[in-house]
């Protein structure tokens, strides 16, 4: 019988496929140079693609109709060519990698046109997903696991339907503990605002964690009752989301940052970070110092022409693609609905690697539409 030792740990460890040596090691993720990080993704995206070409069979079509072969996957410019589903498919199809007895949770979302969007997930294709919220918590220097607490904003009443968002924002209850300031699907701001106030006084670090439509609704009622909030450097406003249907509302995220930092008293608009995620991304990715979204080493994104599909340099601004290796339960290769780019310069917080911006959601019945569609029509069931 082997008795778990730390050298039986540093085994184990070293036995894990490298992806999750990366998600889940203690070295910072964000410390490689473009080449050797591109090189590493080369290798996980290969073994991913291998995987959800045997275990899917509607992804294994596609791929067998575009006539990708996987072993022409030879240099880190080859990833964009990788075939790539529009999110959109989730709404329509099932498709998974694993028997569904395999799986652990069925992951919907609303969306915001009213569909839903199904996505399963195995342990592991979870697990990873939690380790990509521990990396981008390490973008927030000060916040240790062991002294933070957190109070979660929760998903707002329009916002209840979205599943997944609920279950991302229960992440944080893994990593700190959490009080919920949601009741019956409404916000109670009078106990988000007391649990803020008991949280400063007794933990060293803590996080105020929601969409941000309802951290400006609790910084408004907090304003209109008079508090005084010391958030200085121990409290951090950790926004994911985005506004979702309150878009009318929607404050620009200067003016949103500004009024975080007025409120509640923050040392500076450091103090407020946003997360991104999407029901079918198995990453997170969050904002450092600077508001650079940093692309954690394994996720490969890929920014494209909105008509032609075709990759665009970094700078300009097109559909962001995903190729994510850490899901194993689906093909997480999927082209989104959001307008964003990848930054051409360095992040001003000095860490190496790629920011991405998101610039907005894309409307319906934009012209990429039919790009895209001619994409679905690979995937029509087979018959
Ligand atoms: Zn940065």
């Amino acid at each position: 019988v082997i008795q778990p030792t730390a050298t039986t740990e540093h085994v184990i460890l070293t036995t894990l496929p490298e992806i999750d040596r990366l998600i889940f090691g203690e070295a910072d993720p964000f410390r490689f140079e473009a080449a050797e990080e591109a090189r590493l993704r080369l290798s996980f995206v290969r073994d991913a693609l291998l995987l959800h070409r045997e275990g899917c069979p509607e992804y294994g079509r596609f791929l067998e109709r575009l006539g990708f072969e996987v072993e022409t996957l030879q240099e880190p410019a080859d990833l964009d060519r990788v075939p790539q589903l529009p999110t959109s498919i989730f709404k329509r199809l099932t498709l998974t990698s694993l028997p569904v007895s395999a799986m652990e949770k069925r992951c919907t979302s609303s969306g915001t046109a009213g569909t839903l969007s199904v996505v399963w997930r195995d342990r592991t294709t979870l697990d990873r997903l939690l380790g990509s919220l521990r990396v981008g918590i390490g973008l927030i220097a000060s916040w240790f696991d062991d002294e933070a607490e957190a109070i979660n904003l929760g998903p707002d009443r329009q916002q209840a339907g979205d599943l997944w968002f609920s279950y991302v924002m229960s992440l944080v209850e893994l990593v700190s503990p959490t009080r919920h300031c949601v009741d019956r699907g409404e916000l109670d701001l009078a106990a988000a605002a007391g649990g803020l106030l008991m949280a400063l006084a007794r933990a060293a670090q803590v996080a105020l964690v929601g969409p941000p439509a309802l951290a400006v609704a609790l910084a408004e009622d907090i304003q209109r009752r008079g508090i005084t909030v010391r958030g200085g450097d121990r409290l951090t406003v950790v926004t994911g989301g985005g506004w979702k249907r309150d878009r009318e509302s929607a404050l620009d995220k200067g003016a949103f940052r500004r009024l975080m930092v007025e409120t509640l008293g923050l040392e500076g608009e450091e103090r407020v970070r946003d997360a991104f995620n999407q029901v079918e991304l198995n990453t997170i990715v969050m904002e450092c110092e600077h508001h650079g979204k940093h692309v954690p080493p394994w996720l490969h994104v890929t920014i494209r022409d909105p008509r032609t599909l075709q990759p665009v340099p970094p700078g300009v601004p097109g559909l962001l693609s995903y190729l994510d290796p850490s899901a194993a339960s689906y093909p997480c290769f999927i082209i989104a609905d959001d307008v964003g780019m990848l930054r051409s310069d360095p992040c001003r917080c000095g860490r190496p690697g790629r920011t991405v911006e998101l610039i907005r959601r894309v409307e319906q019945m934009e012209s990429w539409g039919c790009a895209i569609k001619m994409g679905q029509a690979y995937l029509q069931p087979a018959g």
